[in-house]
This record gives C-alpha cells, structure tokens and sequence, in this order.
C-alpha cells in the first residue's frame, strides 16, 4: 500500500492512512509513504540553495518543513512515541545541517537531503500505526532498494533488491507487524543514499511488490483511479475501471502523473495487478491495472499530455538511400543517456522528441556531423490511449478534426496498437486535451462518415 504526498499531507490525512491500512490488516499490508505534499520540492530547493554556498540560509528554509512533521507527530503520537519522535526530527535537524554542508563538494549530498521527507513521514506513521492496534515498524528502504549511484534518478539493481527486501521484510511480516518504508530513496551497495527520481515512490511499492511476490500492489492517491484525463484540466474526467498493463505504461510515460511511468514494469514482469485508489475516499473502486485488456465500444480509454518537451530535427541528404544513418542518429542519443520519446522519419529528415534539455547542447553538436540540426522547445506531447482503439476506423480523423486549428507536428501513430501520439505547442496543451476530452468523452459518439 503506497500514500503519496496529499495522503499523508497532515495530522488528518495521515489518520485516513492508518485507517485504510487497520482494514486491509488481514491480508498483511506493507506501507510505502512519500514524502508530505510539497517537501520534496522545498528540499531540492534547500539543497540549491546550499550548493550556491549558502547552506546557513538552506537549513533555515527547511523549518517550515520539520515544523509540519512536528505538528503532525503532536496530533497524532501518544506522549511517548510523541517523544520519541521529536528527537527523529532533532536529528534529521543535524543530518540535513551535515548533508547541506557538502553539497557544493558532494554529487550525493541532495539525495541525503532529499531523502529526509520520506524518512521522516515513514517514522511517524510507523509511529501513529500501533495506538490504532496496528502492530507496525519502521524500515529503512534504504536497507531495501538497491540502485545504482547515478544520482537523482538511480536505476534499482532487481536482484539485490529482491535479495535484500525480502531479508528486511519476510521475518517482520510473518510475525503480523507491518514494515513503514519511506518510497523514493534507496542506497548504492556501498550504502550511500539514492533517489529514483521525482514521483518514485509508486516505483519503489512497485519493486517492494515485486520482490515479495504481493497479491496486489495499491497506489493511494487523491484521486479515485486513473482517469480519462487529468482532472486538473478535463474537470468532466471520470474513473476508468480497468486497463491493461500496456495501456498504463503509455499513459504514465506520456504525462499522465498519476502513476510514476516505471511503476508497471516489476508488476508486469511478475503479473501482479495494480490498483489506484483514493485515500480521501476509500470505498471507490478505482482503476485496476492488470495483464488482460478489455477492449470496449468506446475504445478510446485516455488522454494524457506531457509539456516541456523538445523536437530535433536532423536534414540531410546523405540519408538519401543510405543505410546506417538512422543507427549514427540514435547512437548520438545514447551517447548522451537521452530518451527519445518519438521518432518520425522521412527520406532526408528525421524529428525525434525529448524531454531532458539538459543534454541538448551536447547532442546538437554531435548531430551536426551528420545533417543540420534544428530544434523546436516548448512543445507538448499528447497521447490518446486504448487497446483496440487502432483497429476502429474514424477515431483518427476525430482526433485532428477536434484540434483543427492546433498546429499538430510529429504524428506517431504507427508504433503501438493503442495509442496515438502527437506534438503540439506547449501553450494550447491543455486547451487541446479539453476539447478531445469533450469530443472523445462526454459526446455520444457518431459514426465517422
Ligand atoms: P501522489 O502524491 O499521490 O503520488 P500525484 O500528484 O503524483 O499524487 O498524482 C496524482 C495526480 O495526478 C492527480 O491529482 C491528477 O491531477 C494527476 N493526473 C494526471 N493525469 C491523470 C489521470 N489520467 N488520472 C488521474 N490523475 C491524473
Ligand atoms: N516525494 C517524491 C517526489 O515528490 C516522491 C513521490 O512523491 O513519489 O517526487
Ligand atoms: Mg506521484
């Protein structure tokens, strides 16, 4: 059972936790807890702040945020646990002050730092479970996830983490206790302190699932499901009851923030189904993510939208009848450790998008030994979702037909069954998901003549 951060956001949201987590007790829960909402943020902020050599002013900036758990830990802990956890804050207090110390001169210091909301939210609930009658413990998901050290965004080695949580977990739960873990942190197997980059912490349930071979792995969250699109921009949204593993994957990877996009991968690899569930509202049904699709009339299931994104564009005539050219292209990317998310390609161009800027410079140089590089910023990535759907005649003359006044570059409809994908300028992203949603959603459909 993963919270994320607006379900254990304060003193009252963490009592909805503990509830949820007393009535699931009889099919031996494990909770994975983020960070409280927005921490994480002010954290990474704190560490910028110290790596522009003031790490006095960081710390400073990082009260707010222990104030929270300490209030929090008031409302909710007995007086002893109450005790007992104002000297965790204490020195999470003196580890931030060391960690901001030297990040200037440490790559792995924000990691330490960041590390701390979830930390710190897997204590108090660990603390807050046993007055509930829930006999619960702490476990470092340090001691659990295993990565590798690339730093902000570490990549778990399977295995050992397999190893390693159930070490860790198997002997606490066989005798009735549930193990509080804080997601989104792990360690190197040196031990130095790792994050799976922002949002992990569903990946991390997703892993601690995996690993101990779970019925079920639960994604709360404060929304009831995934939804034919994000609520915050299509208001008429609604549940989607049921998808399948592909369909969840393309809609995580393109923008679709409910679910961290590697979240599916350890429960596709080990046929564990997924559910996402609302902590402010338990009895939903939600969104049941599992290997079986379930292709319905309406095939379209889901729009997400992913702004922030880049298209290059590489012209070169020695592409003209060649061969190898689209290999130099892609090596240039790996190169690079870039993600491309989509490639078109004519016979003297090719566009690919991507999300990451940061390497782009890089990459451009690169590219241009092999034709002219350009590049558009600020564009979005829309992603019309559902399995079936390519094989329905129409949808796509009503999808461009909605927007037909939004430029669209970069269509991508060739490599999935389930999806169709395509660019548009970042500014009219949301204006463009609102109107297929209404087209796509809350019209009764009529035949494409
Ligand atoms: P948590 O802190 O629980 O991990 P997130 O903020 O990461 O929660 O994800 C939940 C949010 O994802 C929702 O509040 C919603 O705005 C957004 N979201 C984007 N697309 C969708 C979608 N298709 N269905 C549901 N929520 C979505
Ligand atoms: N707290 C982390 C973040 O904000 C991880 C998560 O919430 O999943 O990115
Ligand atoms: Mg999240």
């Amino acid at each position: 059972m993963k919270f994320g951060g607006t379900s254990v956001e304060d003193a009252a949201a963490v009592e909805r936790v503990l509830a949820i987590v007393q009535a699931g007790l009889a099919r031996h829960p494990v909770v994975v807890v983020s960070a409280m909402a927005r921490v994480t943020d002010v954290l990474l902020a704190a560490a910028a702040r110290a790596g522009q050599d003031d790490p006095i002013g960081a710390l400073a900036d990082l009260e707010p945020v222990l104030a929270r758990y300490s209030d929090a830990a008031r409302r909710l802990l007995p007086p002893a646990e109450g005790t007992r956890y104002q000297a965790t804050v204490t020195s999470a207090r003196a580890e931030l002050a060391a960690d901001l110390a030297r990040v200037a001169r440490d790559p792995a210091a924000p990691d330490a730092v960041a590390a701390q909301g979830e930390r710190l939210c897997a204590a108090l609930v660990a603390a807050a479970l046993p007055a509930r009658g829930v006999p619960a413990r702490e476990i470092d998901a340090r001691r659990c996830i295993r990565t590798d050290t690339r730093h902000g965004k570490a990549e778990p080695l399977i295995p050992e983490t397999d190893v390693a949580t159930r070490a860790a977990l198997e002997p606490l739960i066989a005798t009735g206790s549930v193990p509080v873990l804080g997601g989104y942190i792990g360690a190197t197997p040196e031990g130095v302190t790792t994050t799976l980059g922002r949002g992990g912490s569903d990946y991390s349930a997703s892993l601690i699932g995996a690993a101990l071979g779970a019925s079920e792995i639960q994604i709360w969250t404060d929304v009831s499901g995934v939804l034919t699109a994000d609520p915050k921009v299509a208001p008429a949204a609604r549940t989607i009851p049921k998808l399948s593993f592909a369909e969840a994957s393309e809609l995580a990877y393109f923008g679709a923030r409910v679910l961290h996009p590697k979240t599916i991968l350890p429960a596709i690899r080990h046929g564990i189904p997924v559910r996402i569930l609302n902590s402010r509202a338990p009895e939903d049904e939600g969104t049941r993510v599992a290997a079986e699709s379930e292709v319905v009339p309406h095939t379209v299931k889901a729009i997400a939208f992913k702004s922030g994104v880049s298209i290059v564009s590489v012209t070169s005539t020695r592409m003209l009848g060649a061969y190898g050219f689209l290999r130099a292209l892609g090596e240039v990317f790996e190169r690079h450790r870039t993600v491309v998310d989509l490639v078109a390609t004519s016979e003297v161009s090719v566009s690919l998008s991507v999300d990451d800027t940061s390497t782009l410079p890089g990459i451009l140089r690169d590219l241009a030994a092999l034709g002219e590089p350009t590049v558009e910023t600020g564009r979005a990535i829309i992603c019309v979702v559902g399995e079936g759907m390519r094989g329905t005649p129409g949808i796509a003359a009503r999808i461009f037909a909605t927007i037909r006044d939004i430029n669209v570059s970069l269509i991508s409809l060739g490599a999935s069954r389930i999806n169709i994908t395509f660019v548009v300028e970042e500014s009219r992203a949301a204006e463009a998901v609102r109107r297929l949603h209404a087209a796509l959603f809350e019209m009764a459909l009529e035949p494409v003549s």
